[in-house]
């Protein structure tokens, strides 16, 4: 499954990256998806950082 960040939505609170860091970074102010990491919606602590994302900016789908 896919995980993307609406870097338009995202206003910078780095939850993401505390709480899945093999998945998610903080750069420039914004939550990113590590690259290779696109489809790791399943990994640990991307869906709790998805539900707890302040903002709602992180998307998981197919
Ligand atoms: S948790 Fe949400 S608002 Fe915070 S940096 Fe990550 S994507 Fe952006």
């Amino acid at each position: 499954m896919k995980v993307t960040v609406d870097r338009a939505a995202c206003y910078g609170s780095a939850e993401c990256a505390f709480r899945a860091p093999a998945v998610f970074a903080f750069e420039d102010g914004y939550g990113v998806v590590l690259p290779g990491k696109e489809d790791a919606a399943e990994e640990p602590g991307v869906r709790e950082a998805a539900e707890r994302c302040p903002s709602q900016a992180i998307v998981l789908g197919e």
